[in-house]
Protein backbone atom coordinates (compact mmCIF):
# COMPACT_ATOMS: atom_id res chain seq x y z
CA UNK A 1 0.00 0.00 0.00
CA UNK A 2 2.94 2.29 0.74
CA UNK A 3 3.96 1.37 -2.59
CA UNK A 4 0.79 2.10 -4.47
CA UNK A 5 0.59 5.31 -2.57
CA UNK A 6 4.19 6.11 -3.23
CA UNK A 7 3.55 5.14 -7.15
CA UNK A 8 1.02 7.87 -7.02
CA UNK A 9 2.98 10.70 -5.25
CA UNK A 10 5.38 10.22 -7.79
CA UNK A 11 2.69 10.34 -10.59
CA UNK A 12 1.88 13.81 -9.77
CA UNK A 13 5.40 15.59 -9.70
CA UNK A 14 6.91 13.08 -12.90
CA UNK A 15 5.62 14.74 -15.57
CA UNK A 16 6.20 18.16 -14.45
CA UNK A 17 9.61 17.43 -13.81
CA UNK A 18 9.80 15.08 -17.07
CA UNK A 19 8.81 18.47 -18.74
CA UNK A 20 11.22 20.99 -17.35
CA UNK A 21 13.98 18.29 -18.27
CA UNK A 22 13.35 17.69 -21.47
CA UNK A 23 12.75 21.72 -21.67
CA UNK A 24 16.10 21.58 -20.31
CA UNK A 25 17.95 19.10 -22.80
CA UNK A 26 16.23 20.86 -25.76
CA UNK A 27 17.70 24.33 -24.65
CA UNK A 28 21.03 23.08 -24.64
CA UNK A 29 20.62 21.49 -27.78
CA UNK A 30 19.73 24.35 -29.25
CA UNK A 31 22.04 26.52 -27.36
CA UNK A 32 25.15 24.20 -28.63
CA UNK A 33 24.13 25.95 -32.15
CA UNK A 34 23.77 29.18 -31.29
CA UNK A 35 27.42 30.61 -31.86
CA UNK A 36 28.16 28.42 -34.76
CA UNK A 37 24.41 29.88 -36.59
CA UNK A 38 25.15 33.26 -35.32
CA UNK A 39 22.42 33.42 -33.11
CA UNK A 40 24.19 35.51 -29.94
CA UNK A 41 23.64 39.60 -29.73
CA UNK A 42 26.01 41.71 -27.54
CA UNK A 43 24.14 45.03 -26.11
CA UNK A 44 26.31 47.84 -24.31
CA UNK A 45 25.09 49.65 -21.53
CA UNK A 46 26.56 52.88 -20.96
CA UNK A 47 28.92 53.99 -17.67
CA UNK A 48 28.80 57.56 -16.69
CA UNK A 49 31.27 59.71 -14.55
CA UNK A 50 29.88 62.24 -11.62
CA UNK A 51 28.92 64.62 -14.94
CA UNK A 52 26.83 62.26 -16.13
CA UNK A 53 29.31 61.70 -19.52
CA UNK A 54 29.67 58.27 -20.87
CA UNK A 55 33.20 56.76 -20.12
CA UNK A 56 32.74 53.15 -21.42
CA UNK A 57 30.16 50.07 -21.74
CA UNK A 58 29.38 46.96 -20.09
CA UNK A 59 28.93 44.51 -22.73
CA UNK A 60 25.58 42.15 -22.14
CA UNK A 61 24.81 38.85 -24.07
CA UNK A 62 21.36 37.65 -25.57
CA UNK A 63 20.20 35.34 -27.51
CA UNK A 64 18.46 35.17 -30.43
CA UNK A 65 16.33 32.31 -29.92
CA UNK A 66 14.56 30.68 -33.44
CA UNK A 67 11.40 30.17 -31.84
CA UNK A 68 11.66 32.00 -28.41
CA UNK A 69 12.93 35.53 -29.60
CA UNK A 70 15.69 37.45 -27.70
CA UNK A 71 16.45 35.89 -24.51
CA UNK A 72 18.14 37.59 -21.50
CA UNK A 73 21.42 36.42 -19.82
CA UNK A 74 19.47 34.63 -17.10
CA UNK A 75 17.33 32.67 -19.34
CA UNK A 76 20.88 30.60 -20.86
CA UNK A 77 23.59 31.60 -18.80
CA UNK A 78 23.38 28.93 -16.33
CA UNK A 79 22.36 26.11 -18.68
CA UNK A 80 26.39 27.47 -20.69
CA UNK A 81 27.94 26.84 -17.07
CA UNK A 82 26.84 23.70 -16.61
CA UNK A 83 26.64 22.73 -19.82
CA UNK A 84 30.82 23.43 -20.83
CA UNK A 85 29.19 25.88 -23.66
CA UNK A 86 30.27 28.95 -21.40
CA UNK A 87 33.59 28.76 -22.75
CA UNK A 88 32.49 29.14 -26.04
CA UNK A 89 29.85 32.03 -25.43
CA UNK A 90 32.83 33.98 -23.43
CA UNK A 91 35.36 34.13 -25.93
CA UNK A 92 32.57 34.82 -28.61
CA UNK A 93 31.42 38.03 -26.02
CA UNK A 94 35.09 38.68 -25.65
CA UNK A 95 35.97 38.62 -29.24
CA UNK A 96 33.53 41.31 -30.14
CA UNK A 97 34.07 43.53 -27.35
CA UNK A 98 37.65 43.44 -28.61
CA UNK A 99 36.63 44.02 -32.19
CA UNK A 100 34.76 47.10 -31.00
CA UNK A 101 37.68 48.65 -28.77
CA UNK A 102 39.68 48.04 -31.61
CA UNK A 103 37.65 49.66 -34.35
CA UNK A 104 37.23 52.76 -31.58
CA UNK A 105 40.78 52.74 -31.31
CA UNK A 106 41.50 55.17 -34.16
CA UNK A 107 38.74 57.38 -33.24
CA UNK A 108 39.25 60.46 -31.08
CA UNK A 109 35.84 60.65 -29.69
CA UNK A 110 35.45 56.80 -29.00
CA UNK A 111 39.06 55.80 -28.17
CA UNK A 112 39.17 56.80 -24.56
CA UNK A 113 35.97 54.57 -24.19
CA UNK A 114 36.52 51.36 -22.47
CA UNK A 115 34.55 48.29 -22.49
CA UNK A 116 33.09 45.41 -19.45
CA UNK A 117 32.56 41.73 -20.12
CA UNK A 118 31.17 39.46 -17.59
CA UNK A 119 33.52 36.01 -17.28
CA UNK A 120 31.82 33.35 -14.90
CA UNK A 121 33.25 31.11 -12.44
CA UNK A 122 33.40 28.26 -14.88
CA UNK A 123 35.71 30.29 -17.35
CA UNK A 124 38.12 31.06 -14.82
CA UNK A 125 38.22 27.37 -13.98
CA UNK A 126 39.76 26.82 -17.63
CA UNK A 127 43.43 25.87 -17.48
CA UNK A 128 43.72 28.01 -20.52
CA UNK A 129 41.68 30.95 -20.09
CA UNK A 130 44.46 33.85 -19.81
CA UNK A 131 46.38 32.60 -22.52
CA UNK A 132 43.01 32.26 -24.27
CA UNK A 133 42.27 35.48 -23.39
CA UNK A 134 45.93 37.43 -24.28
CA UNK A 135 45.58 35.79 -27.70
CA UNK A 136 41.79 37.21 -28.38
CA UNK A 137 43.38 40.89 -27.03
CA UNK A 138 46.54 40.42 -29.43
CA UNK A 139 44.48 39.06 -32.87
CA UNK A 140 42.03 41.98 -32.31
CA UNK A 141 44.57 44.89 -31.43
CA UNK A 142 42.10 46.16 -28.48
CA UNK A 143 43.76 48.15 -26.14
CA UNK A 144 44.29 46.04 -23.03
CA UNK A 145 43.81 49.05 -20.97
CA UNK A 146 40.49 49.70 -22.18
CA UNK A 147 39.28 46.26 -21.22
CA UNK A 148 38.01 45.55 -17.98
CA UNK A 149 36.48 41.95 -16.92
CA UNK A 150 33.62 41.54 -14.41
CA UNK A 151 34.15 38.85 -11.83
CA UNK A 152 31.73 37.85 -8.89
CA UNK A 153 32.66 36.85 -5.70
CA UNK A 154 31.45 33.19 -6.62
CA UNK A 155 33.64 32.32 -9.11
CA UNK A 156 36.54 32.18 -6.10
CA UNK A 157 35.01 29.32 -4.01
CA UNK A 158 36.47 26.45 -5.29
CA UNK A 159 40.02 27.24 -5.99
CA UNK A 160 41.03 30.91 -4.94
CA UNK A 161 44.65 30.31 -4.89
CA UNK A 162 44.51 29.23 -9.16
CA UNK A 163 41.81 31.54 -9.20
CA UNK A 164 44.09 34.48 -8.04
CA UNK A 165 47.07 33.74 -10.13
CA UNK A 166 45.39 34.06 -13.31
CA UNK A 167 43.97 36.94 -11.99
CA UNK A 168 47.18 38.11 -11.78
CA UNK A 169 48.44 37.31 -15.02
CA UNK A 170 45.44 39.18 -16.32
CA UNK A 171 46.20 42.21 -14.76
CA UNK A 172 49.92 42.17 -15.99
CA UNK A 173 48.22 42.34 -19.17
CA UNK A 174 47.26 45.39 -18.52
CA UNK A 175 42.99 44.37 -18.28
CA UNK A 176 41.03 45.72 -15.73
CA UNK A 177 39.30 43.53 -12.86
CA UNK A 178 35.65 44.48 -11.47
CA UNK A 179 34.38 42.48 -8.87
CA UNK A 180 30.60 42.97 -10.04
CA UNK A 181 27.68 42.79 -7.49
CA UNK A 182 29.20 43.42 -4.60
CA UNK A 183 27.97 43.03 -1.29
CA UNK A 184 25.85 40.06 -2.14
CA UNK A 185 28.08 37.15 -2.10
CA UNK A 186 30.62 35.69 0.83
CA UNK A 187 33.85 36.36 2.17
CA UNK A 188 33.65 40.26 0.61
CA UNK A 189 36.02 42.10 2.44
CA UNK A 190 39.12 39.40 2.18
CA UNK A 191 38.85 39.00 -1.83
CA UNK A 192 38.95 42.64 -1.82
CA UNK A 193 42.30 42.42 -0.09
CA UNK A 194 43.45 39.20 -2.41
CA UNK A 195 42.50 39.57 -5.68
CA UNK A 196 44.10 42.36 -7.93
CA UNK A 197 41.55 44.48 -8.63
CA UNK A 198 41.08 48.07 -10.00
CA UNK A 199 37.19 48.20 -9.43
CA UNK A 200 34.47 47.47 -7.20
CA UNK A 201 30.58 47.57 -8.46
CA UNK A 202 28.17 48.26 -6.03
CA UNK A 203 25.34 45.91 -6.64
CA UNK A 204 21.87 47.17 -7.20
CA UNK A 205 20.04 45.60 -4.65
CA UNK A 206 21.75 48.53 -1.79
CA UNK A 207 21.12 51.64 -4.70
CA UNK A 208 17.33 50.31 -5.14
CA UNK A 209 16.52 51.83 -2.12
CA UNK A 210 19.45 54.51 -1.14
CA UNK A 211 17.51 57.41 -0.89
CA UNK A 212 14.97 55.55 1.54
CA UNK A 213 16.52 53.22 3.56
CA UNK A 214 19.31 54.43 5.88
CA UNK A 215 20.56 50.91 6.22
CA UNK A 216 21.40 50.72 2.84
CA UNK A 217 22.59 53.92 2.46
CA UNK A 218 25.04 53.00 4.87
CA UNK A 219 26.44 49.97 3.33
CA UNK A 220 27.00 51.73 0.29
CA UNK A 221 28.50 54.02 2.34
CA UNK A 222 30.96 51.54 3.65
CA UNK A 223 31.57 50.07 0.31
CA UNK A 224 32.96 52.96 -1.38
CA UNK A 225 35.07 54.41 1.70
CA UNK A 226 36.92 51.05 1.83
CA UNK A 227 37.27 50.86 -1.82
CA UNK A 228 38.69 53.89 -2.08
CA UNK A 229 41.02 53.74 0.62
CA UNK A 230 42.14 50.24 -1.25
CA UNK A 231 42.75 52.45 -4.49
CA UNK A 232 39.71 50.44 -5.97
CA UNK A 233 37.51 52.54 -8.55
CA UNK A 234 33.58 52.15 -7.42
CA UNK A 235 30.66 52.06 -9.41
CA UNK A 236 27.04 51.58 -8.80
CA UNK A 237 24.81 49.60 -10.39
CA UNK A 238 21.68 49.94 -10.95
CA UNK A 239 20.71 53.32 -10.45
CA UNK A 240 17.48 54.38 -12.10
CA UNK A 241 16.74 57.60 -10.46
CA UNK A 242 17.81 61.29 -10.07
CA UNK A 243 17.29 60.94 -6.96
CA UNK A 244 19.35 57.74 -6.19
CA UNK A 245 22.17 58.85 -8.23
CA UNK A 246 22.63 62.03 -6.26
CA UNK A 247 22.64 60.11 -2.99
CA UNK A 248 25.42 57.60 -3.82
CA UNK A 249 27.60 60.64 -5.88
CA UNK A 250 27.04 62.26 -2.21
CA UNK A 251 29.02 59.26 -1.25
CA UNK A 252 31.78 59.93 -3.13
CA UNK A 253 30.89 57.24 -5.47
CA UNK A 254 32.54 57.96 -9.32
CA UNK A 255 30.89 55.93 -12.09
CA UNK A 256 27.17 55.15 -12.51
CA UNK A 257 25.27 52.94 -14.96
CA UNK A 258 21.42 52.26 -14.86
CA UNK A 259 18.90 52.64 -16.60
CA UNK A 260 18.80 56.49 -15.27
CA UNK A 261 21.47 56.82 -18.28
CA UNK A 262 20.50 54.06 -20.62
CA UNK A 263 19.46 50.42 -21.15
CA UNK A 264 21.66 47.94 -22.95
CA UNK A 265 20.90 48.35 -26.18
CA UNK A 266 22.49 47.28 -29.65
CA UNK A 267 25.57 49.22 -30.64
CA UNK A 268 23.87 50.90 -34.07
CA UNK A 269 21.34 52.33 -31.51
CA UNK A 270 24.04 53.21 -28.63
CA UNK A 271 25.98 55.00 -31.56
CA UNK A 272 23.17 57.00 -32.12
P1 LIG B 1 25.46 42.08 -14.23
O1 LIG B 1 26.81 41.88 -14.78
O2 LIG B 1 25.34 42.52 -12.83
O3 LIG B 1 24.75 43.10 -15.24
C1 LIG B 1 23.83 44.08 -14.85
C2 LIG B 1 22.41 43.60 -15.09
O4 LIG B 1 21.53 44.58 -14.52
C3 LIG B 1 22.04 43.52 -16.56
O5 LIG B 1 21.06 42.50 -16.70
C4 LIG B 1 21.41 44.89 -16.81
O6 LIG B 1 20.50 44.90 -17.88
C5 LIG B 1 20.69 45.11 -15.51
N1 LIG B 1 20.52 46.54 -15.22
C6 LIG B 1 21.32 47.55 -15.59
N2 LIG B 1 20.86 48.74 -15.13
C7 LIG B 1 19.73 48.46 -14.45
C8 LIG B 1 18.79 49.28 -13.73
O7 LIG B 1 18.90 50.50 -13.64
N3 LIG B 1 17.74 48.63 -13.14
C9 LIG B 1 17.58 47.27 -13.22
N4 LIG B 1 16.53 46.74 -12.63
N5 LIG B 1 18.45 46.47 -13.89
C10 LIG B 1 19.52 47.06 -14.49
P2 LIG B 1 21.18 41.39 -17.83
O8 LIG B 1 21.66 41.99 -19.11
O9 LIG B 1 19.90 40.62 -17.83
O10 LIG B 1 22.35 40.47 -17.30
C11 LIG B 1 22.19 39.73 -16.11
C12 LIG B 1 23.47 39.06 -15.70
O11 LIG B 1 23.88 38.07 -16.64
C13 LIG B 1 24.65 40.03 -15.60
O12 LIG B 1 24.58 40.75 -14.39
C14 LIG B 1 25.81 39.06 -15.69
O13 LIG B 1 26.08 38.50 -14.44
C15 LIG B 1 25.27 37.98 -16.62
N6 LIG B 1 25.84 38.17 -17.96
C16 LIG B 1 25.49 39.06 -18.92
N7 LIG B 1 26.26 38.94 -20.03
C17 LIG B 1 27.15 37.93 -19.74
C18 LIG B 1 28.23 37.33 -20.48
O14 LIG B 1 28.57 37.71 -21.61
N8 LIG B 1 28.90 36.31 -19.86
C19 LIG B 1 28.58 35.89 -18.60
N9 LIG B 1 29.29 34.88 -18.05
N10 LIG B 1 27.58 36.44 -17.88
C20 LIG B 1 26.87 37.45 -18.45
MG1 LIG C 1 28.50 42.82 -14.87
MG1 LIG D 1 26.56 43.64 -11.75
MG1 LIG E 1 24.08 42.40 -10.97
Amino acid sequence: EAKSAGRDTLRLYTPVLEERLAERIALGQALRRAVPEGQLRLHYQPLVDRAGACIGYEALVRWQHPERGLLAPGAFIALAEATGLIDEIGLWVLEQACSQLAAWRDVPAFAPLSVAVNVSAAQLRHPEVVEQIAAVLRRSGAPAARLTLELTESMLQQDVEDGVRKLRALRALGIGLALDDFGTGYSSLSYLKRLPLTTVKIDRSFIRHIDADGQDEAIARAIVGLATTLGLRVVAEGVETQAQFERVAALGCEAFQGYLFGRPQPLADVAA
